[in-house]
């Protein structure tokens, strides 16, 4: 359910200390695992990591592993209906056996919490598995499973203890959906669903059950999703969505939802653009309205860690707190919410924390981050947006190239089944340095990290121009752009 998670209160009196550190990490998901690691195995720092959950945190258990593993399964199924125009006799919905799917998604993240907690233990990091919170600027009380506390002095404590889906704002009968966690739940594959949210996970979610033959219902609060990228992307998968035959309710919001108790099935009541209506039959509604910071139980307030209006930890570009001996990095504060932002700050903290002098200033550049939405099709995005650059650079320093194009794959499609694919590269000054590039497509997810890389060692239009093209792949347009 929603409110799955619960939030121990923490206690007053403070256990006797029973162990000290150099480092104790808060959280075994991305962040505090490279971090924890980097610390211990390749600067010997006494480490201890305390996950209350199962290792690996949102990205391994909730998050980009099994939504990518299930984006594959999404992309299988698009490649077998689209099979029958070359020449493949299949049928046009090929059964999809959802359960046994699930279970082998299942075994492989269990797989991987064990590849996870082995790696701690080759690295040398004392793992806790408890839920910890901290009882002053160098100590951490961590409750175990089975009642028991532990209390740990450490030198330096680093807090990556994540976020969980926001809670949906005062809508009756919200607690009947459940969030990005409880998707990973679904146990049958829903004939009909609605999610409601319109960033990355509503936007992944919706393309992978409307791929799978699921009736599909999307609610917006605006008339598009992804508002954060730049239009060009904004524009061109809000009206795909749309052609695929996703229904998209927009400028949305929704008043109850009730739940028939023989059936299960869901009832959404709802204002759109079109006026008041009801949606019956759901068998799942997923609300993915953004994510909040995981400190409610964390006794930040016991060490006078500061806190932004969000809730979220305040850490500089270095990852420090107010607090000496506490720093802070990942979804927990919120600066770019992916899983490589956190691992990458976290093995440059350890650096720095630990490691030689040379690496006394090191920290993570959060500048030019690529991304990728698991969308249909795949949507790819580092640097500026149009809108953005203009407001740094001005419209008359910036020279913007775009393309719009149909894949060769579609080659062989009646004009009904074609993807759309765009590209956009934001080239600023006479030297015409990249400052943005979004690229939405077919394999767009794979095509941005190569790119990323020379768009962060500085590239300009010429440097994309003088690489020789590769043919015939849609990539070789981004170095043919006029
Ligand atoms: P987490 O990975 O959330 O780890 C924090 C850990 O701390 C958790 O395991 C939690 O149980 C633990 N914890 C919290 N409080 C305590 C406590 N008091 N004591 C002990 N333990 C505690 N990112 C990408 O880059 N690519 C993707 O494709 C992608 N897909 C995503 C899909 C979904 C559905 C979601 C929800 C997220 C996705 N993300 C993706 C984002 C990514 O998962 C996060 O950015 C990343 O996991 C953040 O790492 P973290 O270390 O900050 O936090
Ligand atoms: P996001 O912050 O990306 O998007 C949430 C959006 O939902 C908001 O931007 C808002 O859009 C909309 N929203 C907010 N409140 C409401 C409401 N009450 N009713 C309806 N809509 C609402 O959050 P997500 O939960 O999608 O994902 C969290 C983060 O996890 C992402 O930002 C991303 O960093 C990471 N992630 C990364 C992935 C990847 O790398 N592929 C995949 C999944 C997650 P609007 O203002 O337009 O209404």
């Amino acid at each position: 359910s929603l409110l799955a998670r619960h939030f121990s209160s923490t206690p007053n009196i403070m256990a006797p200390i029973t162990k000290e550190c150099d480092y104790l990490v808060i959280g075994g998901g991305s962040g505090g695992l490279a971090s924890a690691r980097r610390a211990s195995g390749y600067y010997g720092a006494k480490t201890i990591a305390v996950e209350s959950n199962r290792l690996g945190g949102t990205c391994v258990n909730v998050g980009c592993v099994p939504k990518k593993v299930t984006f594959n399964a999404a992309m299988i199924a698009e490649a077998i209906h689209d099979s029958k125009a070359y020449g493949f006799s299949v049928k046009e919905t090929a059964p999809f056996d959802w359960p046994s799917f699930k279970k082998k998604r299942d075994a492989f993240i269990l797989r991987l919490n064990g590849i996870y907690e082995k790696n701690l233990g080759n690295d040398k990091v004392e793992y806790i598995h408890g839920r910890a919170h901290l009882t002053g600027k160098n100590t951490v009380d961590v409750k175990l499973n089975d009642g028991s506390t532990t209390s740990i002095r450490a030198k330096k404590i680093l807090l990556a203890v994540g976020g969980h889906p926001t809670i949906p704002p005062g809508i009756p009968g919200a607690e009947h959906g459940v969030n990005s966690d409880g998707f990973f739940d679904i146990s049958e594959l829903p004939k009909k669903v609605a999610l409601v949210g319109a960033g990355y996970i509503a936007v992944e979610f919706a393309g992978m059950f409307n791929a799978l033959g699921t009736e599909t219902h999307l609610f917006i609060r605006h008339d598009k999703f992804l508002r954060t990228f730049d239009p060009m992307v904004q524009d061109a998968v809000t009206a795909e969505y749309e052609r695929l035959g996703v229904h998209l309710h927009k400028n949305s919001s929704q008043s109850k939802v009730e739940k028939d108790e023989k059936t299960g099935k869901l009832t959404v009541h709802y204002k759109d653009s079109n006026g008041e209506g009801t949606l019956e039959g759901l068998d799942n509604l997923i609300w993915a309205i953004g994510r909040s910071p995981e400190v409610e139980d964390l006794g930040l307030d016991k060490a006078g860690v500061k806190q932004n209006e969000r809730g979220q930890i305040i850490a500089d570009e270095y990852q420090n707190t107010n607090i000496d001996s506490i720093f802070s990095l990942g979804d927990v504060v919120g600066k770019v919410e992916l899983t490589p932002v956190a691992i990458a700050a976290g093995r440059k903290l350890s650096d720095r924390l630990f490691g030689p002098a040379k690496f006394a200033k090191s920290k993570l550049d959060y500048d030019m981050i690529p991304s990728v939405v698991f969308a249909h099709p795949e949507i790819g995005s580092i640097g500026l947006t149009e809108p953005e650059a203009e407001k740094k650079y001005g419209k008359e320093s910036l020279k913007v190239y775009n393309t719009s194009f149909t894949n060769m794959y579609y080659s062989m499609m009646e004009q009904e089944a074609k993807g759309p694919t765009k590209y956009k590269l934001i080239c600023q000054g006479d030297g015409e340095r990249v400052v943005g590039l979004h690229i939405l497509g077919l394999g767009s997810g794979e095509m941005l990290q190569g790119f990323g890389v020379a768009i962060k060692m500085g590239a300009t239009k010429a440097d994309f121009d003088s690489c020789v093209a590769i043919h015939p792949t849609s990539a070789e347009e981004l170095v043919t752009l006029k």
